[in-house]
């Protein structure tokens, strides 16, 4: 077991149960005296795993009975192609709330007529575009709902008047969420559903087909639905360990309780960073994702920033470098990071004050 405090942004910290669990799959699966690796993604054993994953992922996020869910590779990045090629048909918008958004926006551009419907590059993304025109006449509005590189959060489900489409990568599973509100719902695993190689799709079953161009095979979601998310092989380690941490989850008591612990462990790292006076949060405080706290030395206290990383190396707090586009720090506080793990770095900036004073 690990003693380090990962705050790392993805891939993460993920329950340490599901690790020990995939370790004993690794040697044998399920009893079949089989690696999970080296087993056929077709036996009894592996379907059970399947279903079972799905099930469970419906289960917690409340899935409508109208939308269907698939775990495909490819990552959200390819999720950025695949919603442009099998929704966009005359008109998308996206609202530009950061690289993962204007990545997704490129894609789109490449297949057909899609435009940034508002943006926030004007201040390095430090907050959310509000108040911007919804037009009638769009094929989907594309929302980025956690922006893991700056740490802004669109919180609750917004009203649209238009297909709604958002890549949730960085906080599904962190609140609950209305999927009645959104025509498709996909991210990357790797954040707090599970490891990287598998990205999800959350579809409602009368959104496809409405496109005229050729899908290709791999890229049209009626193909991997119809089956099951085994059109062909699928990451079967990654889903294993999706599994494993959806049924932590379960036993934390679901989204409920664990968005109860994600806000309090959040609140207690933004209120040392408001307090501490060597430090500033960078995103505009009420967009402040409860996922990925973003935050600056003080003005005028820059040059300690290197130092404070390595004060808090020493105390074996990992990952809290923040992206390259923004500098400073970023401490990502998913589901499986605990609040003795947010206690911990919060000491961490305490005590580096009272040296720095
Ligand atoms: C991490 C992340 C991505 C990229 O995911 P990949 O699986 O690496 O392609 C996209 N969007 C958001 C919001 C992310 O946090």
């Amino acid at each position: 077991m690990s003693n380090k405090h990962v705050f790392n942004a993805g891939p993460c910290l993920l329950p340490q149960v599901a690790i020990d669990n995939a370790r004993e799959a690794l040697l044998d699966f399920k009893g079949t005296g089989v690696s999970l690796i080296s087993i056929s993604h077709r036996t009894k054993e592996w379907e059970e795993t399947m279903d079972e994953t799905r099930a469970l992922w419906r289960e917690i996020l409340n899935i409508p009975d109208e939308y269907e869910t698939v775990f495909l590779g490819g990552g959200a990045s390819l999720q950025f192609l695949y919603v442009a090629m099998n929704y966009l048909e005359n008109k998308a918008a996206y609202l530009d709330t950061g690289v993962w958004a204007s990545k997704a926006l490129k894609e789109a551009k490449g297949l057909g007529n899609a435009y940034a419907i508002a943006s926030s590059k004007d201040r390095n993304y430090c907050y959310i575009p509000k108040g911007y025109e919804v037009p009638s006449d769009l094929d989907y509005l594309h929302i980025t709902t956690n922006n893991t590189i700056y740490g802004t959060e669109i919180k609750h489900d917004i009203d649209c008047p238009v297909p709604l489409i958002a890549d949730m990568s960085s906080d599904i599973l962190s609140r609950r969420v209305d999927v009645s509100k959104y025509e498709m719902i996909y991210g990357g695993a790797q954040k707090n559903a599970g490891p990287a190689g598998v990205a999800f799709a959350i579809i409602r079953k009368d959104s496809l087909g409405k496109v005229s161009r050729y899908i290709p095979t791999m890229l049209d979601y009626r193909n991997h639905i119809d089956k099951g998310s085994m059109f062909n092989t699928p990451p079967v380690f990654s889903i294993f360990v999706m599994n494993e941490t959806l049924k932590w989850l379960k036993g934390v008591g679901g989204i409920d309780a664990i968005h109860e612990i994600d806000e309090k462990k959040a609140a207690a790292l933004y209120a040392e960073i408001d307090r501490n006076s060597l430090f500033r949060g960078t995103a505009a405080v009420e967009d402040r994702s409860i996922m990925n706290v973003c935050f600056v030395m003080a003005e005028g206290r820059e040059d300690l920033q290197d130092e404070f990383l390595a004060f808090t190396k020493e105390r074996d707090i990992v990952g809290i470098k923040g992206h390259r586009s923004v500098g400073g720090f970023r401490a990502s506080l998913y589901n499986a990071c605990t609040q003795e793990d947010v206690d911990a770095l919060v000491a961490a900036m305490k005590d580096f004050e009272s040296l720095k004073k």
